[in-house]
């Protein structure tokens, strides 16, 4: 199966290359050239698997240049005792009509492990494949989880390197230890003053910069990114749509063929988007409902058919979604336009910050998705409502999402079975979690989280602030290239 870029869909690249590359060369991001179909049977056949095994099955569908022996051999690495829960991604049933599928059991609990413990081994296996001989940096810009996961994934990797930025004040404090205490030795961390946004496109432009790649060049070193613009990112997380169809299935709670509803909390849209490609593999979903935060440039874009990122950007008690240009939005684009009407809204999105798509195109968009957003209030309310109803603790992305779904199914009278997406254990977001509880006892917040709760708070969360500083810094935006080239000296 050949990849194509967003923006052009003459020129074709191996998975291998593509994985590689990360992006494309005119700045698309890479697409299949065809989805591949997952049949009745194969759902079934699936249900019986453990999540390492449903995941070699469903990488190898997009992977034919790596054997399945491979795959399997990525998945039990990627997914080990590095995983607090066996099920790696267990599907949870607190309530009737509605699953959670909890996707932070991994070593930085959150549901970038699920992609990013796979990447590096997906990474250098394809560098291999393309006789690539230079070594590899991996620069990041993070909103706060991606950065942990992608250093956690990468850490004295062979052969790489991992640089993360970012935004000064934009983390969570917990997401800030986890990345300036991170270990290893091919590891770097900066803050960037500004949001998100600046530490995404300050890495834009230094991809985008020539000169400086044949600087590195010369030096023996290329870049790539770990955002989930890479196909490797994207990839890993389609598994994941299936393994909790096959829990349902498995439960009781959906007759294998019958449809469900996900609602998804979203950010750059890459995990919805993965959700995307699952159902049109063939995975039975109804729709899903992509839920927002105060950001809610795709709550509009979806109600209204209006990219318009021309508003004031809100820091919320759900980081990892502040977010007002939503990359993978492109890959979306492309599914449903092809790649020259791709290339023209991502003209004017540069130009003017705004697009409209057609009325055909909005049609589509709503036979796939629903859309809602809510603010930090309507969270903490969701958090304690769900805790006090069912004893079950979401962080406060997860109740971002259970949020939108009740309002939607109010709305819509839709009582499809639903898998709520959760996507950050609650420990990672204790302060305002606990504060959706009414407040602790003092203390510290993990302690105090775990006594409110009666949860035990995950492993790598805690003794973070015991841990030694070791990336302090912080960085103007037109600093952030000379600092990976420092890195790479
Ligand atoms: C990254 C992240 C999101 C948003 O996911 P996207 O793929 O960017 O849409 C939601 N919740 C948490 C906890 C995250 O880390």
């Amino acid at each position: 199966m050949n990849y194509f870029s967003t923006r052009n869909n003459k020129l074709s690249y191996s998975a291998a290359q593509a994985i590689a590359m990360g992006i494309a060369p005119d700045g698309g991001l890479f697409v299949p050239s065809e989805i591949p179909t997952v049949t009745g049977e194969d759902l079934k056949a699936l249900c019986a698997l453990d999540y390492r095994a449903r995941a070699a099955r469903i990488m190898s569908l997009y992977l034919d240049e790596f054997s399945g022996e491979e795959l399997k051999g990525f998945a039990a690495a990627a997914y080990a005792d590095n995983y607090d829960d066996a099920a790696i991604a267990p599907t949870r049933f607190p309530e009737e009509g509605t699953a959670f599928l909890e996707l932070w059991h991994g070593p930085t609990c959150a549901f970038k492990d699920m992609a990013l413990q796979m990447l590096p081994h997906l990474l250098t296996a394809s560098l291999l494949k393309t006789g690539e001989r230079r070594r590899v940096c991996i620069l990041v810009a993070t909103s706060g989880d991606t950065g942990k996961a992608a250093l956690e994934g990468f850490r004295d990797v062979e052969g790489t390197k991992i640089f993360v930025y970012y935004p000064d004040g934009g983390v969570s404090d917990i997401q800030r230890l986890q990345m300036v205490t991170q270990a290893g030795e091919n590891v770097g961390v900066s803050a960037v003053r500004g949001n998100f946004d600046d530490a995404q496109t300050g890495v834009k432009t230094i991809f985008a910069d020539h000169a400086f790649a044949e600087e590195l060049s010369a030096r023996g070193w290329f870049l790539s990114s770990a955002n989930s613009i890479n196909w490797g990112r994207l990839l890993p997380q389609i598994v994941y749509y299936f393994s909790a169809y096959c829990d349902c299935v498995n439960a009781g709670r959906a007759a294998l063929g019958e449809p469900v509803v996900f609602c998804v909390p979203t950010g750059n849209f890459g995990n919805i988007l993965a959700g995307v490609f699952a159902r049109r593999m063939g995975l039975p979903v109804r729709r899903f409902v992509c839920a927002s935060n105060a950001n809610n440039v795709l709550t509009d874009f979806i109600n209204t058919g209006v990219y318009d990122k021309n508003r004031p950007f809100h820091t919320t008690i759900s980081p990892s979604m502040d977010i007002l240009v939503s990359s993978n939005l492109e890959r979306l684009l492309y599914m449903l336009t092809g790649d020259a009407e791709t290339r023209g809204y991502m003209d004017q999105l540069n130009r003017t910050g705004r697009y409209a798509v057609g009325a055909d195109t909005l049609a589509k968009i709503q036979g796939i998705f629903s859309a809602g957003c809510c603010d930090d209030g309507q969270t903490k309310a969701a958090i304690r409502e769900r805790f006090e109803r069912l004893g079950y603790l979401m962080d406060t992305h997860t109740a971002v999402a259970a949020r939108v779904l009740d309002e939607y199914r109010t709305r819509s009278g839709d009582s499809t079975p639903a898998v709520v997406v959760s996507t950050a254990s609650p420990f990672k977001f204790a302060a305002d979690v606990l504060d959706a509880l009414g407040g602790g006892d003092g203390g510290d917040v993990l302690s105090a989280l775990s006594r409110r709760s009666g949860l035990a708070a995950p492993a790598p969360l805690r003794g973070l602030d015991a841990r030694p500083v070791r990336f302090p810094g912080v960085v103007e935006k037109d600093a952030m290239r000379g600092l990976v080239g420092e890195f790479l000296k």
